[in-house]
């Protein structure tokens, strides 16, 4: 029977190459000129001066939120929907996330929401580029400028993405990246820190590998981590990053034989706001009230079609549990409760896409 996934990594270009170089050379660790390269490129990519590599993109966030000053008792805002790392990164600093509610369009941050949740504890503010399509970044940029807030965007979904015109990860004080297997290029596991401001960049740098001073060996001044991507990773996130363009073209294109398909049918389509370039990184919908989701998600499952539920709302997670939360966050709530991700693989066929819209039209008629 066939089976379609999610999302699986492809690794046809010179991943082999670079990788066995490494083996070959005895360059398997924390240093190396595939690390150089992958963070030199990674920074070319997304027009800012500097990046980061770490071990994975939950530990770029830990570093990112440490670097721009985010310690115990501050807050940090964080939306409602998201992956629980978005949460966790921020109380791994000592901080607490106050949970925002989503905009129904773009699934993203709610700006008024946002503004109303702000106090005199808030340190930051953290935008999430959910499955690919960007937050509203300008409203959020003036938040911060006027209450001195910092800016920490996690855009671990949302290589390429854009807001008018400029990609995400240079729009905010700093940006965080996941390479994980499933994200749009990969190393395994793998993240990385990337901002436009230097002071940030030596900060991460220094925190990633131990606090260890940059002139002197083994003089710790500050407690840090071992962050270190490795050598191999990088070989690997290098070979990706050469065809990066390819990688988010092919998911557009993805995105827009599933539009063309399930336009008119009783279903909420992912939206690219007029200011937005989503990149889809997994396309994703929100099944009509009355079809069981979970049952959907069988019936595609049987059928070969593997699916995801949107993520579960922090809020409903023991450790950021409201219990009022469905009130607080009713578009999250409801999103979450009908929404599903469709396969979104780079490899994806225009014949898999219509086999995937055709079992879905069944879902959702009968
Ligand atoms: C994948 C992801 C992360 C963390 O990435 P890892 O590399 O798996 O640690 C953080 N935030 C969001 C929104 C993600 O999707």
């Amino acid at each position: 029977m066939r089976r379609i996934p999610v999302a699986e990594p492809v690794l046809n270009g010179h991943e082999k190459e670079y990788v066995m170089d490494c083996l070959e050379t005895g360059w398997i660790s924390g240093s190396g000129k595939y690390l150089n390269a992958f963070e030199e490129g990674f920074a070319a990519f997304c027009g800012t001066r500097y990046a980061v590599a770490t071990f994975n993109g939950t530990v770029a966030l830990h570093v990112a939120l440490l670097a721009v000053g985010v310690g115990a008792g501050d807050e940090v805002i964080v939306p409602d929907l998201t992956y629980i790392a978005s949460a966790n990164a921020v109380t791994y600093c000592g901080a607490t996330p106050v949970l925002v509610d989503v905009d129904p369009h773009t699934w993203t941050l709610d700006i008024a929401d946002v503004e109303r949740k702000i106090t005199s504890k808030t340190k930051a503010i953290m935008p999430v580029h959910l499955y690919g399509h960007p937050a509203d970044m300008q409203p959020l940029m003036a938040l911060a400028a006027t209450h001195g807030l910092k800016i920490v965007e996690d855009a671990a979904e949302a290589h390429g993405a854009a807001y008018n015109g400029q990609l995400v990860g240079g729009i905010g004080h700093v940006a965080t990246f996941s390479f994980f297997g499933n994200k749009v290029i990969t190393t395994g596991e793998g993240g990385m820190v990337v901002t436009n401001d230097e002071a940030v960049a030596l900060h991460v740098k220094q925190l990633k590998g131990q606090g260890q001073d940059f002139h002197r060996r083994y003089w710790f001044p500050i407690i840090g981590y071992n962050y270190r991507m490795t050598n191999l990773q990088a070989a690997l996130g290098l070979a990706q990053l050469e065809r990066i363009t390819w990688f988010i073209e092919r998911r557009r294109e993805v995105a827009s034989w599933y539009a063309a398909q399930l336009q008119g049918c009783d279903l909420t389509l992912p939206i690219e706001a007029s200011w937005a370039k989503n990149i889809y990184w997994l396309y994703s919908v929100v099944l009509p009230k009355h079809v069981n989701r979970d049952q959907a998600m069988q019936t595609l499952a049987a059928a070969g079609i593997e699916t995801r539920p949107f993520f579960i709302p922090m809020h409903v997670l023991p450790p950021y549990f409201h219990a009022d939360g469905d009130q607080q966050f009713p578009v999250t709530t409801a999103l979450a409760a009908q929404g599903i991700n469709l396969p979104t693989a780079a490899s994806l066929t225009r014949e898999e896409v219509t086999y995937v819209c055709d079992m879905l039209k069944r879902c959702i008629s009968g």
